[in-house]
């Protein structure tokens, strides 16, 4: 968060950090006790949101609701007093405003969030008429449905997220698809790919517990041999095509721990990483948490 904040309790002022006491000499509104803020103020499509919250004495033990259209969003409590939400957005939404509504003890503030369009690449894909393409197994889609759905209240992750393979990017996130000419209005590249060779290290891009762990031999057909790992309030990345595995479910990782090794294994034409990031289970761009703390 950025700005100063000032918060007033009693004669206690809190400035940037510094406490001091002064005299209170003027009347505060009781309309301070929820205060809500959002990052980055100006988002587009692919961003992850941060909803900040504030509630100056909370007289209930529940934390605030976050809202959007008929979406709710958990919000932990990040520092004292003080809550956050993530909100995913997607290629797929369309740009314009968003009414985020939050409600704390028992006050109702709406924001209204202008969210932009952004150019995604496009690639044409020409297949043979009968393309037999790999389809995933239920069980593959029930593992991966269950994982991407966590919201672990622990939050593992902690400053910016690393980069998993040292490979170069062959695929950003977001590219839409055309095949045969026809615009697949369902699908975008829901993560990035790295050209790392095969067999070269997979790392953890920040702590977190190692909540999915698929081989090939148990079906994952599309994904591979894959792992996902829980950074927990809604976070999840999740690792395909991996040649080997370092790790089994339940282990926690730290930031750069070798969780595998860059593969072809599932629906692959070759070896390489693709990393997912997931927020409250949609795919989000993972570029902004490479390079800013998410909180
Ligand atoms: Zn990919």
């Amino acid at each position: 968060m950025s700005g100063l904040k000032i918060k007033l309790s009693g004669k206690i002022a809190v400035v940037a950090g510094m406490v001091a006491t002064l005299p209170v000499i003027l009347a505060i509104p009781a309309a301070f006790a929820l205060q809500v803020k959002v990052n980055p103020s100006r988002p587009k499509l692919g961003d992850t949101l941060s909803v900040f919250i504030n509630l100056d004495n909370p007289k209930t033990d529940s934390n605030p609701k976050v809202t959007v259209g008929n979406k709710t969003y958990p919000a932990f409590e990040i520092a004292p007093n003080q809550y956050r939400a993530f909100i995913p957005t997607t290629p797929l939404e369309k740009p314009g405003t968003r009414t985020i509504q939050v409600t704390g003890d028992g006050q109702v503030r709406n924001l209204a969030v202008w969210v932009r369009d952004r150019n995604f690449p496009v690639q044409r894909i020409t297949l043979p008429p009968k393309a037999a393409g790999v389809k995933a197994t239920e069980y593959e889609l029930k593992r991966v449905a269950e994982f991407k759905a966590l919201q672990t209240p622990k939050k593992y992750w902690q400053g910016i997220f690393l980069r998993p393979n040292a490979g170069r990017i062959t695929t950003v996130y977001g590219v839409r698809r055309y095949y045969n000419g026809k615009f697949a209005k369902d699908y975008y590249h829901r993560g990035i790919d790295y050209a790392g060779p095969q067999g070269s290290p997979v790392v953890a891009p920040a702590a977190g517990r190692v909540a999915l762990v698929g081989k090939v031999s148990q079906g994952f057909r599309v994904h591979g041999n894959v792992v996902g790992i829980d950074h927990g309030q809604g976070v999840t990345s999740i690792f395909m095509h991996l040649s080997r595995i370092d790790v089994k479910e339940g282990d926690i990782v730290r930031p750069g721990q070798v969780i595998g090794a860059v593969g072809s294994t599932g629906a692959s034409t070759g070896p390489h990483l693709h990393w997912g990031l997931y927020v409250n289970g949609q795919s989000v761009d993972p570029v902004p948490w490479r390079y800013q703390e998410y909180k």
